[in-house]
């Protein structure tokens, strides 16, 4: 029976488009576009709708050129080609983050090309760690409470925030459960199964979703020893993306049994903390105690040391770099956390994604070529 529900994850997380038509239908709730990454979600789900993650897609790129130049990164060309086009049109308000010149450019963009649709922009402080800046991001959550308030017409209430804040800290607990049972179990979550199963949370009302990953865990923890061979890795990047590379994993027999992705545990591994009360503070607290997250200033550079240690608590036998092609903030952590790894003697190999990428025979040699290196 868990079985059916790892097809299900799976089938949404491929199937955008149809997992948020049934997640409108069957709980009657608006739609709130979030941008990657770090959205404070809670405050969307307070707000009586669901958040959905805006992270881009396949189709051809026209319409967003007029406002974006070829060099961004795919996801920020997508979201902007779907606006566009429509696909967003009865999405209720999107929230913004600006982590990246990309992101910057396509705040002002958004609310130019689509003034119908609000826009809420959202700035998390360079100096997370200073009273001043856990100050800051408790009255950016704050006015991005605000923002969405006007935008919906509808008032927020603390106790409301509160709640969303214990369903989205169940999901977070439960995902932290199931990517270490998916780890163990790599013949039956397969790399691509546990990329979209993760993925189609971002498409789902958290709650319903968390229900189902629950009943997964349990399936999961009935299940005898793994049969698994293959290769272990940790995969590292914004997404696990086009999914096609992760046929490719799966085909070489490459299990994803950790990750460091955006649309992945970066999401989630990171505990509220219990001795904090004021649920804003809370959230805020979790941005302060964020490590080795490429999106917020760490100046120990903790990102190689954590993918070693990962790679040894998982038994894992690699690290598979997927890096977004024209992300800049991903691509000036590499030389870093390469020189890290080379020294650590974990081998890694370097992929450059793309979302609109067609052709797959050159990772596919690459990846073969990897897998003949370990075996
Ligand atoms: S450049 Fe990177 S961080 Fe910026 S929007 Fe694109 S994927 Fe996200």
């Amino acid at each position: 029976m868990y079985r059916d529900t790892i097809e299900k994850l799976a089938f949404n997380g491929l199937n955008p488009a149809k997992a948020i038509e049934e997640t409108k239908a069957s709980t009657g709730k608006d739609i709130v576009g979030v941008f990657p990454i770090r959205t404070p979600e809670e405050i969307v789900y307070a707000a009586g709708c669901v958040p959905v993650g805006m992270w881009g897609g396949r189709t051809e790129l026209s319409l967003a050129d007029r406002y974006l130049q070829s060099f961004c990164c795919s996801v920020m060309r997508t979201n902007l080609e779907y606006a566009l086009r429509g696909v967003y049109n009865d999405v209720k308000a999107v929230i913004i983050p600006s982590f990246c010149d990309s992101m910057k450019c396509v705040i002002e963009n958004w609310k130019l090309a689509l003034p119908k649709i609000p826009t809420i922009a959202l700035a998390y402080p360079q100096q997370r760690r200073l009273q001043s800046g856990l100050e800051f991001t408790v009255n950016e959550i704050k006015r991005v409470k605000h923002e969405l308030e006007l935008a919906l017409h509808k008032i927020i209430t603390n106790q409301q925030v509160e709640e969303a804040f214990n369903v989205y800290e169940d999901y977070r607990k439960t995902m932290r459960e199931f990517t270490a049972l998916a780890a163990e179990h790599p013949d039956i979550v397969s790399a691509k199964k546990r990329y979209l199963i993760i993925k189609a949370g971002c498409y789902m009302d958290k709650a319903v979703y968390t229900g189902m990953i629950k009943e997964i865990n349990e399936g999961l923890k009935a299940e005898g020893p793994s049969t698994f061979k293959g290769i272990r890795a940790i995969v590292t990047g914004i997404m696990a993306e086009p999914t096609e590379i992760l046929d490719i994993f799966d085909e070489n027999g490459i299990a994803m049994v950790g990750d460091d992705l955006a649309v992945g545990s970066r999401l989630w591994r990171t505990p509220a903390r219990d001795n904090v009360e004021d649920v804003y503070m809370k959230m805020a607290y979790m941005i302060y105690d964020l490590e080795g997250d490429t999106f917020f200033y760490d100046p120990d550079k903790k990102k190689g040391s954590m993918m070693i240690a990962m790679k040894e608590e998982l038994r894992a036998d690699c690290v598979i770099v997927m890096m977004m092609k024209f992300c800049d903030p991903e691509e000036y952590d590499y030389p870093i956390y390469k020189e890290e790894l080379e020294n650590a003697g974990v081998p890694h190999l370097y992929l450059e994604v793309d979302q609109q990428m067609a052709g797959f025979e050159q990772p596919r040699t690459r990846i073969q070529s990897f897998c003949e290196m370990l075996l």
